[in-house]
């Protein structure tokens, strides 16, 4: 068997990056520190069965083809529709994103990522507010006060409390847990509440409301707080406040409670006011609990390649911007587009019915190591090798560090990195006939 040292585990977006692999037959059989949910990724995924050919529907069934004849068919796809959706991208390398936005440049194509039903609230919250961040190592050694609003890091990411936040012992904080208050904010007593010092409840859909109320204490203008604010009392407000602003170190990791509840957008930009104003008292940091392993890496990449974090529309020739208008949803609803590339994603479990309804209703092409809903409305699907376990590339961490994923097992399938630069070149070729 053989033993491979660090590696990172390509589930959520805690990334962890110590992780013990034992290789025996080409198959991962230990994954040591690893979660419950990165041991059944690691481990887990072979025991699944896998996508094995590349496919295309013909007289409604999907019949195994060969590689060469999927991309064609799918390459052909992009090049005769007009306005072609390309979704997912969250759970792949930066490399595979990078050739992702160039074959949408290329084709004309929107380009959206998960991050749009998830923290893309948190990304215009950020480009209005900005994001006072650390690094999770920062937290680690100096958070002694932690505040989870919104998120479930217990289930979602079972690793980040010993790692990083609550347990984790830092060069300020040596005794971990002990030298730590931990504060969380939900709708509902959840498992990480019950791991923390106080619970603040607040009533569904009315964050907005709270976190103004603790601006306000924050702020020094407790006479305008009435008795209750959004189902939490005034005294517990004033608390919260008072542990904040006393706080040597304090860190907010907001999830999609924030960001996906009533007001979304205005919620993190409110965490983000909240954070400033704490600041101007002690030192205080934000963090959104990013979901995909390389949700963050979508974002990044795509910055730095064309200014926008997701939601892209290339269609006029350039980039152009517009949640809203320009997002996965929106474009579904409006039953607009009219051939969809998902890559790394399954929408066909995650959408609006509508929306699921209208990508039944158009060509469809799937990048993906495994069979899930979407496979069953997709016309060309082609099996790829699964990023961070049998191709290595870049992830970037929820603190919007990169990671380098280790390649640890062999395997037949082409990566996605390799798959979309195959799309891109067919493209090229037919563009030219
Ligand atoms: Fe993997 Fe997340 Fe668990 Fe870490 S916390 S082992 S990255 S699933």
């Amino acid at each position: 068997a053989e033993v491979i040292k660090d590696a990172i585990c390509s589930f959520c977006g805690t990334l962890c990056d110590d992780i013990t692999v034992t290789v025996e037959n080409n198959k991962i059989t230990n994954a040591e520190r690893a979660c419950i949910l990165g041991q059944n990724k690691m481990v887990g995924m072979f025991e699944h069965g896998r996508i094995e050919s590349p496919m295309i529907r013909k007289d409604g069934e999907l019949v195994e083809v060969s590689y060469d004849e999927a991309i064609e068919k799918a390459a052909e796809t992009l090049v005769n529709s007009n306005r072609t959706l390309s979704y997912g991208w969250a759970s792949t390398s930066c490399e595979a994103i990078r050739e992702g936005i160039q074959l949408a440049e290329e084709t004309r194509s929107v380009i959206d990522s998960t991050a749009n039903v998830c923290h893309g609230p948190s990304a215009l919250a950020i480009q209005e507010k900005g994001l006072p961040a650390a690094t999770v190592g920062q937290m680690k050694n100096r958070a002694d006060v932690i505040v989870f609003w919104g998120c479930n890091p217990v289930h979602a990411h079972p690793r980040h409390m010993g790692r990083y936040s609550s347990y984790a012992k830092g060069f300020f904080t040596p005794k971990g847990r002990k030298n730590r208050k931990i504060v969380t904010v939900d709708v509902r007593n959840t498992d990480t509440a019950k791991l923390s010092d106080k619970l603040v409840q607040v009533e569904q859909g009315k964050d907005l409301l709270l976190l103004t109320a603790i601006r306000s204490a924050i702020n020094e203008n407790e006479d305008v707080i009435p008795d209750s604010v959004a189902g939490v009392s005034k005294d517990d407000i004033l608390e919260v406040a008072d542990t904040l602003k006393n706080a040597n170190y304090s860190c907010i990791f907001f999830g999609m409670g924030t960001t996906q509840s009533r007001s979304k957008y205005k919620n993190g930009d409110a965490v983000s006011s909240l954070v400033a104003d704490i600041n101007q008292h002690s030192k205080c940091v934000m963090l959104s609990m990013r979901g995909h392993y390389n949700v963050a890496g979508f974002g990044q990449t795509a910055l730095w390649e064309v200014g926008f974090p997701m939601a892209i529309d290339f269609s006029h020739g350039y980039a152009y911007y517009n949640p809203g208008e320009t997002g996965a949803n929106d474009l579904l609803y409006r039953e607009e587009a009219d051939a969809a590339l998902i890559a790394a994603a399954d929408p066909g479990s995650h959408f609006p019915q509508k929306s699921v309804r209208q990508l039944a209703n158009i060509p469809l092409i799937q990048i993906d190591p495994f069979e899930n809903p979407t496979t069953h409305i997709a016309d060309v699907v082609i099996p790829s090798a699964v990023v961070g376990i049998e191709a290595e590339g870049t992830a970037y961490r929820m603190d919007n560090i990169p990671l380098r994923m280790k390649k640890l097992v062999d395997t037949e399938f082409n990566s996605d990195e390799q798959i979309v630069r195959d799309l891109i070149q067919k493209v090229r070729e037919l563009k030219q006939r």
